[in-house]
């Protein structure tokens, strides 16, 4: 069973529509595929429709943004209800928020290069929940950069002076949320240094007691030391461990399936998962 459980579509970040994503995932042989925008689940639907046409399993899911004392942390969610109305209206000011952030950003970056909000519109569908990537596919397309790597090198890191924070949600309540709404928290590439500050171990103990269930220990972003570490705070904790691409499509050079899932975890995840089922195929 070839599993990964986290991978982008246009309705945020990633570069294929949800169809073209689960296509290309049953293509490459993968069996499940989890399907996790960026503060949306606008792409499930569409998602759900071809992963029965494509013969795959999906996992509709959701990467929420959060934050604890103004570090930013990615927490997946797994099988939840997407109606359930608080966690609609956290997504949505969080949505809102971004989109306040790419604005302020680009206005920072337009006093320096030829870039206005037009062209990020470009680079993103309708109604997708924009990120730093459209920013960056904007700088490409206006050949201010090669690459979107170079773009987030040069520009756009947290450590950049245009950068800009947003609002999300504190960790703790986001967790609950999902909880709530009936959902499998896991969080994603936990002790990614080179994105940005990381939490303590406390605050993901903390985060544990609040329901998380599972760690999130292979990631691209994490190096050898990083993904033994998480193994091990996953034990002591009695959290679940899994492994994923974090798939964006054309922009970023990470293939799906670069990491994977024990079929066992997909399991728990299932079991626990009240609120919206496993599509099968
Ligand atoms: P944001 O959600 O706006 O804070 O932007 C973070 C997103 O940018 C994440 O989805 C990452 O996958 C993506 N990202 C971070 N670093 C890079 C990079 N060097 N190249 C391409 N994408 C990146
Ligand atoms: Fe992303
Ligand atoms: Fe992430
Ligand atoms: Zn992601």
């Amino acid at each position: 069973m070839l599993i990964d459980l986290h991978a982008h579509t246009t309705a945020s970040d990633g570069t294929q529509s949800p169809h073209e994503l689960v296509a290309e995932a049953a293509a490459r042989g993968l069996d499940v595929l989890g399907l996790t925008d960026h503060d949306t689940t606008a792409g499930w639907a569409e998602g759900a429709a071809a992963a029965r046409q494509n013969g795959i399993m999906l996992v509709p899911g959701i990467e929420m943004s959060c934050r604890h004392q103004g570090i930013s942390i990615h927490l997946l969610g797994y099988l939840h209800d997407p109606r359930y109305p608080p966690l609609v209206r956290a997504l949505a000011a969080a949505r809102d928020s971004r989109q306040a952030r790419a604005e302020r950003i680009v206005a920072a970056l337009g006093r320096d290069v030829p870039l206005t909000m037009a062209d990020v519109r470009g680079q993103a569908s309708p109604g997708a929940t924009l990120g730093r990537p459209h920013i960056a596919d904007a700088m490409v397309a206006r050949g201010i950069v090669g690459t979107r790597d170079e773009a987030f090198r040069d520009y756009l890191s947290t450590g950049s002076p245009y950068y800009a924070r947003y609002q999300a949600p504190e960790v703790i309540e986001a967790v609950r949320l999902i909880t709530e709404a009936g959902g499998v928290p896991v969080m994603a590439h936990p002790f990614a240094s080179s994105r940005g500050p990381l939490v303590s171990d406390g605050v993901i103990e903390a985060m544990a007691d609040a329901g998380l269930a599972g760690l999130e220990a292979y990631h691209v972003d994490h190096n050898a030391r990083q993904t033994a570490h998480a193994l091990d705070l996953a034990s002591s904790l009695g959290l679940f461990v899994t492994g994923s691409s974090d798939y964006h499509g054309a922009g970023k050079a990470t293939a799906l399936a670069a990491h994977w899932t024990d079929p066992g975890v997909l399991e728990q995840i299932e079991g626990d998962g009240r609120a919206t089922p496993v599509v099968r195929p």
